[in-house]
């Protein structure tokens, strides 16, 4: 009898195990990685138009939902290739398809009809792909998450948006990786590998410093780790340093779903209160009391040394 309850018991738990209900820390901990800006001409010309990112996604089986520029394809001249490299990224069954407008212009700076222009204009190729794996567009990216500078501008998008059938693709946590892929870039370009590995090696870190932050900062507001949004960019240091992110990430009890799976987490049906341009995390922008919104943002980790070095780059860069 006590035997059968045991073995009962056991057979209960892998079962729940087996559903995520239970890891380690009895947290279930999810995430949707999303990653925007593709596709990056430049990296696909560099790899002899192949894109390295997507062969380690398909290598690790990892859903990713990637939000594309169009324009990026006429951004050298190997307009062909660049095509079929966005068909090849999109074709891939680990990979959903988002629209991050056309240009990428910052919606907080141009008329509303000129970004709803650009809206319409970035769908056009992705959205004939999608229709083709029988799949719609549904999500949009805002460039810079910038949502427009008040609530009346705020309002128009939405209902803009709404109309056309999009979602707004949130996030929860990013790590500013294109800032330290713009001095790992210049690493790689100076030969400096030990330098550009460092780089590659604090990403990761700094990466995993943030989901910690944040699953603890969701245990204080939600009392629950709530199904995460990672976002990062299309760019040489995810390309060489995303699957280490991932290895750790596994590490540390994470699974990975798709977009739609973690947008069926109750919390991202919370009203947006904040009306700015800045681009943070949505977790901030689910507090509706102003003063609190800046307490927790001012609390966020800050990565000062790369913050310092990157302005050194751009200074550099300007006297060129
Ligand atoms: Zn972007």
């Amino acid at each position: 009898m006590v035997l059968h309850v045991i073995i009962r018991s056991v057979s209960i738990l892998l079962f729940l195990t087996v559903l995520g209900f239970h890891d380690a820390s009895g947290q279930q901990k999810e995430v949707a990685i999303t990653i925007d800006d593709v596709p990056n001409v430049m990296v696909y010309k560099r790899h002899g138009f192949s894109a390295p990112l997507l062969k380690s996604i398909n290598e690790l089986s990892l859903p990713v939902t990637i939000f594309i520029n169009e324009k990026n394809i006429y951004n050298n001249e190997f307009v062909n290739q660049n095509f079929t490299g966005l068909l090849t990224w999109l074709n891939n069954s680990f990979i959903d398809g988002g629209n991050h407008s056309f240009s990428h212009f910052n919606y907080a700076d141009i008329p509303l009809e000129t970004f709803q222009y650009d809206i319409i204009k970035g769908e056009v190729i992705t959205r004939e792909i999608l229709k083709q794996k029988h799949q719609a567009l549904t999500y949009f990216r805002f460039p810079y998450n910038s949502l427009g500078s008040d609530s009346i501008t705020h309002q128009q998008i939405n209902s803009f948006l709404t109309q056309r059938g999009y979602t707004i693709a949130p996030f929860t946590i990013e790590s500013e990786d294109w800032m330290f892929n713009a001095l790992y870039e210049e690493a790689l370009k100076i030969k400096n590998v030990e330098k550009a590995h460092q780089l590659g090696q604090n990403y990761v870190a700094f990466t995993l410093q943030l989901f910690d932050y944040f699953e603890k900062l969701c245990l204080d507001r939600f009392g629950r780790n709530i199904k995460q949004i990672y976002l990062c960019h299309d760019n040489q240091l995810n390309t060489d340093y995303l699957p280490v992110l991932v290895d750790n990430l596994k590490k540390k009890g994470y699974s990975f779903i798709r977009m739609d799976q973690a947008m069926e987490d109750n919390v991202y049906r919370s009203p947006d209160f904040y009306f700015g341009r800045a681009g943070f995390s949505w977790i901030y922008r689910w507090e509706p009391d102003r003063e609190k919104r800046k307490a927790l943002l001012q609390a966020e980790p800050e990565n000062t040394i790369l913050h310092t070095e990157y302005d050194q780059l751009t200074k550099r860069a300007g006297k060129n």
